[in-house]
Parts: structure tokens; C-alpha cells; sequence
């Protein structure tokens, strides 16, 4: 076994190898970029090299500076993680000529499957099935539009070098081609440098499975079973779970061996994964291999009780698989959620901003949490927006549901829009529940699936109220403590007034609308005159921070967050955002002008495709921006005249920007 080993990766997944190789015995070395000199993985790790500036492409992608920073320290391997460098066979082989130990495949198996039309030839050569579709060499535009027609519509574009979901475009009619290919063309281009494409059938309602495979120097090989993926946004996993759900033992069988196969047609080693897809109509089809850890890989290590970056560190340090294939079984269910900084209600557009206020469950054998970040830290663009992997196991399906349920509801993320609320919606969801997933699930509930859930909008007014007043009774105590006359009737905190009803009144703004709340002080407790009614409430805070508080007879614990003006109110799961009005600071807010179109994040102009003057109708494309790699189109909010354009293609912008000046009709 290695005595230290280099990670060349940030974020959760670092930090959860450092916790393998602690658990082993392995020092580790972190590296980090300097946007992340204080982030945890760079405080977990016995030591820690800088590569350079905050840009991957100058830090965590410096082939040249990681391979130095592990002869540095002396580490005799590095781990590549998922994501950055994993897959890309260049490094491998620079590891390699350094005398450094890659912990992951041959460079020739990265090779082999890193362009996703050779994957597709090798493994048509294998026997392993494969979607109907052109992989050629030849990337003619009218070549391409003709195998496209005689696939048959709708057809998916896929970037060859493709990862994230990046390059893909589904295309529904001829009409439609040439500016699908172009838009794949242009996002392959800006991620991998290399805009060759590979067109498929583009199957309607299919599931995405896929088999954790392990191979050893020794020719061995073992599968881990399933995961199912199949609940995706863009195109992109964000719940996972195994096993699947309704797999019957003799198609995981079947799967499994198709996966070994293709791990052994390309002399594989160490950790894999073979994505298939799965028709509505129950057949399996390749889709790709990943050569590298993935990031749904706990959902595995909970059902096999196998810890797989143990496997990877003893396969690399040239040891035997662990365990033969009938030494491996499925011990109950699993299930991984992706907490990332986004909203879903705009399209799942990656958000930024500092996590101001962060609270995980408390981990247990039922509740795993792998995070990189800490409260404070800041999810910035340039890195993935993910949060932190929750991930919980119990012995049936059903039972993991509800874990899921109530560790969603104790994950408590302010300061940066999440997608926790959303994730509680599809795990609670009645088709989640039936097992009745597929990749088309999340688009086709959309609408059910944001609306956030129906809580009584009173009680979330109701229990800031309370915070408040239960804060401003506690400073008031303190400040008549330290006055000269702490029992003066004019120090109480209790709105007392000679001759009068004692009150105060809060105000707020919930979504635009202000909304006052009269609070009564009744001695112990206090009566709210809410929107919907008088409610009597009382509160207290515990140790914790935790609100403990009764609207009407019924107790909660809630967590409520105040940071500058703003309340978000943590229930159960849900959240409600408040801002306190200050009457005195009304009018001066900075709104955004009428019909002025902002930038939803920094990014680049890519192009402008309407000019000042134009009528548009609503929906249509005027802006197309490039932000983390991936392209946002701005669209028009109503029929309306385009009167000013503040941007042409190639200008870099700002977040919160007006792009477009528009006039509705
Ligand atoms: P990437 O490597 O960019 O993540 P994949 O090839 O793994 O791309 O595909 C990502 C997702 O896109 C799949 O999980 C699946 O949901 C969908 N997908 C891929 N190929 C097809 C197809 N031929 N038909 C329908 N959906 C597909």
C-alpha cells in the first residue's frame, strides 16, 4: 500500500478520499487553487500544495504543477477524483512517466473510451448492444443531416469528447438540424476543444442504468450491481438510487455480464462504471463507460458495504479485487440526492453566493453526508455548484424514502439559491414513491415539482413574528440590565404603554407585497393579528438556536435565519423568505426597470440574435449567453419592441446586468 498519496481534486469528493486514506493509514496531499486556501479539503489533508489562480484551466487542470507538487511531497500516487483531469488519458500518462501511480485505468482504456464514438465502435465489436445511430469518422454538416433523417426524428446530438451533459442537443424535425448541430457544435467546442459529434435515436421515456464494474491487474472482474439515474434536469443526474427499482434479478444478471464484457474488451482496471439506457420497451443499450469514480458511487458502498476508494487504492497498489463476484450481495436500499446551488424555477441555472447559514443532518448508519464546503464558504462560477451528496440507506425502498424525506428536511442552506426544496418534492412525489422513474420524469412534473409546496403561508409569517419579537425581548432584557434602572417600566421589551392595549406592529415583504402583523403581548405569550386570523403564539429559542414556538396549540421547531433584512423561515422541509420592511428605507429600493432583461449570472455574450426595434413575441431567443460552459438563452417575457441592446457577442457581463431593454405591448 502507498505511504502518501497526491489527490488532485477539491470539493466533496476530495475530502472523501482523504477520509479512505486516513481510514487506511495513507497521508495525503491536497492541492488547491487560491480561491480555496481555506476550504476543507485543504484543511483536511496532512499537507497542501497551491497550483495557482481560482481558474481551473490555471490550478486544478495543470497537468505540469500536479505532477510537481507530488514530487514534492513525495506522494507516490494521486488520485484523480471525478470531473478535471480524471478522464483524460494525457495526465494518466504523465503520472505514469513521472513514476507516479495513476489510481484509475490504463491510459489505453481512457483512450479506448474517452471519445464517445470509439467507445461505440469497440464495444459494437464486443457484442455489447448499442442505441441505433452514427458514430463515423466523417463530421460532413450534410452527412451528418442525412443519417440523421434516416435514423428517424427525434434524434439526440452528442458531443464525441461529451461529458456533463455539455454539447448534447435533442433535435425534433429536419427543420430543426442544422441549428441543433451548430449550438452542440459551438458548447463542444468551448468544453472539450473538439466539436466532432456523434447522432443516436432519441428514445422516449427511457431509464438510465448503470453498473458499477472493478477490475484488477490480474484479470479479474466484478460488477457491483446497479444504479438507477434515471431522474435528471438537463440531462444531467440528481437523485440516484440502488438497486433499481422493479430489477428483476435475472437482468441485473444480464447486465452485469454485459458490463464486465465491456470493461474486459478494453483490458480495464480499477473503478468503472457502463452507463446503459433503457428503452420504455425494456431493452438495454450502451450508452458509455465512465474510467473513473463516479459521483453517485455511495449508493453502492451503502448497499455492498464495500468502501469502493479502499478497492481503488489496493487495486492501484497492485493488490487482488477484495471480494470475487458470489462473495458480493445487495443489503437493502440506497439513495443519493445532489444538493446544488440552483434554481429550479429558472431552468436549473447554476447559482452563486456565500452559504451564509449551513446545517446538515446528523450522519448515522441511515444518513451519509459527503460535502467539501463549510458555513461561510462561497460557491463561485468557477466551480460545480454542488453543495453536498446526501445520501441514506435503510432496508427497503420505502423505509429509504422517508430517511430521505427527513434529511431533506434537516438540511438547512441559506445565502444561495438550492434545489433541497425541489428535491423533497420528487422524492415525496407519488410516481417517485411507485418506483415509476424515467428521464423524462422530472420535465414531465415540472410544474408540480417547483410550485413550492402548500404550506400555510400564515404560518411562515406567524413564526418570524415570533423570532422577532423573542429576539427583541432578549435584547431589551440585556440593555435594561446594564442600565441604572433595570426595573424602570420604560425597559420592558413588552410594547408596555400607559393606558393602552400593548403592542407592536412588524412589518415584512413576502414576494413583493407588504404585509404587516399587529403583535399583542399577552404576559407569557402574544396574540398575531396574521392575514388569516388572531393566532396565540409563543416562543423561545433553545440551545440550538432552534425556535421553539406554538401558533394556536401546535408546536414546531423551526429554523429561523436573519441575515441583514432577510428571514428565511426552515420548517419541516420547507422554506419561506421574508424581508423585514423598514418604512423608512421604502422607495429607495434598486427594482429593476420594466421590461429591462438581467443577466441570471456572469458569463459571456455568445451572440445577439434580435436588434434594437424589433417586434418579438413572446418566447423568442434575443440573447444567447455561455455561463459555466453551458449556454442560457434570453427569451422575451411578452410580445413586445426590443428598444436597446447593451451587449454585442464576445462581451464578458456581469450577473444582475441589463442586457436588453424591451417594451411590452
Ligand atoms: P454525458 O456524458 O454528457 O453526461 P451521456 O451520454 O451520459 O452524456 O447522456 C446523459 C443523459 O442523456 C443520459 O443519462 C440520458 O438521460 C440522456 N440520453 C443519452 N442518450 C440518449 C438517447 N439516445 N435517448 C434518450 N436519452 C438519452
Amino acid at each position: 500500500m502507498f505511504d502518501k498519496i497526491l489527490i488532485a481534486n477539491r470539493g466533496e469528493i476530495a475530502c472523501r478520499i482523504i477520509h479512505t486514506a486516513r481510514r487506511m493509514g495513507v497521508s495525503t496531499v491536497a492541492v488547491y487553487s487560491e480561491a480555496d486556501a481555506s476550504a476543507r479539503h485543504v484543511a483536511l489533508a496532512d499537507e497542501a500544495v497551491l497550483l495557482g489562480p481560482a481558474s481551473a484551466a490555471e490550478s486544478y487542470l495543470r497537468v505540469d504543477r500536479l505532477v510537481d507538487a507530488a514530487r514534492r511531497t513525495g506522494a507516490q500516487a494521486i488520485h484523480p477524483g471525478y470531473g478535471f483531469l480524471s478522464e483524460n488519458a494525457e495526465f494518466a500518462r504523465a503520472c505514469k512517466d513521472a513514476g507516479l501511480v495513476f489510481i484509475g485505468p490504463p491510459v489505453s482504456a481512457i483512450q479506448a473510451m474517452g471519445s464517445k464514438s470509439e467507445a461505440k465502435r469497440i464495444m459494437e465489436a464486443a457484442g455489447v448492444p448499442l442505441v441505433p445511430g452514427y458514430h463515423g469518422e466523417d463530421q460532413d454538416a450534410g452527412l451528418l443531416a442525412q443519417q440523421a433523417d434516416a435514423i428517424g426524428y427525434p434524434v439526440l446530438i452528442k458531443a464525441s469528447a461529451g461529458g456533463g451533459g455539455k454539447g448534447m442537443r435533442v433535435v425534433n424535425s429536419a427543420g430543426e438540424f442544422a441549428t441543433g448541430l451548430a449550438a452542440a457544435k459551438r458548447e463542444a467546442m468551448a468544453s472539450f476543444a473538439d466539436d466532432r459529434v456523434l447522432i443516436e435515436k432519441y428514445l422516449l421515456q427511457p431509464r438510465h442504468i448503470e453498473i458499477q464494474v472493478f477490475a484488477d491487474g490480474q484479470g479479474n472482474c466484478v460488477h457491483l450491481f446497479e444504479r438507477d439515474c434515471s431522474l435528471q434536469r438537463r440531462h444531467q443526474k440528481v437523485v440516484e438510487e440502488a438497486p433499481g427499482p422493479g430489477m428483476e434479478p435475472a437482468r441485473r444478471e444480464q447486465m452485469g455480464k454485459a458490463a464486465v464484457a465491456a470493461a474486459q474488451a478494453i483490458g480495464y482496471t480499477g473503478a468503472g462504471t457502463v452507463e446503459f439506457i433503457v428503452s420504455a420497451d425494456d431493452e438495454f443499450y450502451f450508452m458509455e463507460m465512465n474510467t473513473r469514480l463516479q459521483v453517485e458511487h455511495p449508493v453502492t458502498e451503502c448497499i455492498t458495504g464495500q468502501d469502493l476508494v479502499q478497492w481503488q487504492l489496493q487495486v492501484a497498489s497492485g493488490e487482488l479485487l477484495p471480494l470475487a463476484q458470489d462473495a458480493l450481495g445487495i443489503n437493502g436500499h440506497s439513495i443519493e440526492v445532489r444538493i446544488y446551488a440552483e434554481d429550479p424555477e429558472r431552468d436549473f441555472l447554476p447559482a452563486t453566493g456565500a452559504l451564509k447559514h449551513l446545517r446538515f443532518p446528523r450522519e448515522s448508519k441511515h444518513v451519509r453526508v459527503d460535502s467539501g464546503v463549510r458555513e461561510g464558504d462561497v460557491i463561485s462560477v468557477h466551480y460545480d455548484p454542488m453543495i453536498a451528496k446526501l445520501i441514506v440507506w435503510d432496508h427497503d425502498r420505502d423505509a429509504a424514502i422517508r430517511r430521505m424525506l427527513q434529511a431533506l428536511s434537516e438540511t438547512e442552506i441559506v445565502g444561495v439559491t438550492t434545489n433541497v426544496d425541489f428535491l423533497f418534492s420528487v422524492i415525496a412525489h407519488p410516481g417517485f414513491r411507485k418506483g415509476k422513474v424515467d428521464t423524462g420524469f422530472i420535465d414531465r412534473h415540472r410544474s408540480e415539482l417547483t410550485t413550492s409546496l402548500n404550506t400555510d403561508p400564515d404560518r411562515g409569517l406567524g413564526l418570524a413574528s415570533l423570532f422577532l419579537l423573542v429576539q427583541r425581548k432578549r435584547l431589551t432584557t440585556s440593555q435594561a440590565m446594564a442600565s441604572e434602572d433595570p426595573w424602570s417600566p420604560w425597559q420592558r421589551g413588552d410594547g408596555w404603554r400607559m393606558n393602552d392595549d400593548s403592542y407592536t406592529v412588524l412589518e415584512f415583504e413576502i414576494g413583493g407585497e407588504r404585509v404587516a402583523v399587529k403583535a399583542h403581548y399577552r404576559g407569557e405569550h402574544y396574540l398575531l393579528d396574521l392575514p388569516g386570523g388572531s393566532v396565540r403564539g409563543e416562543a423561545r429559542l433553545n440551545r440550538d438556536g432552534m425556535l421553539v414556538a406554538s401558533l394556536d396549540g401546535l408546536r414546531v421547531r423551526a429554523r429561523v435565519v436573519q441575515h441583514d433584512k432577510e428571514l428565511v423561515v426552515l420548517l419541516d422541509g420547507e422554506r419561506q423568505a421574508l424581508l423585514m420592511h423598514d418604512p423608512l428605507e421604502a422607495g429607495l429600493e434598486d427594482e429593476a426597470g420594466p421590461g429591462s432583461l438581467r443577466s441570471p449570472m456572469p458569463g459571456k455574450v455568445l451572440d445577439v440574435l434580435v436588434s434594437e426595434g424589433d417586434k418579438v413575441q413572446r418566447g423568442t431567443p434575443m440573447i444567447i449567453l455561455e455561463a459555466m460552459k453551458m449556454e442560457h438563452t434570453i427569451v422575451a417575457p411578452a410580445d413586445g419592441t426590443v428598444t436597446r441592446i447593451n451587449y454585442a457577442a464576445g462581451d464578458l457581463i456581469d450577473e444582475g446586468v441589463d442586457l436588453v431593454e424591451f417594451e411590452a405591448d
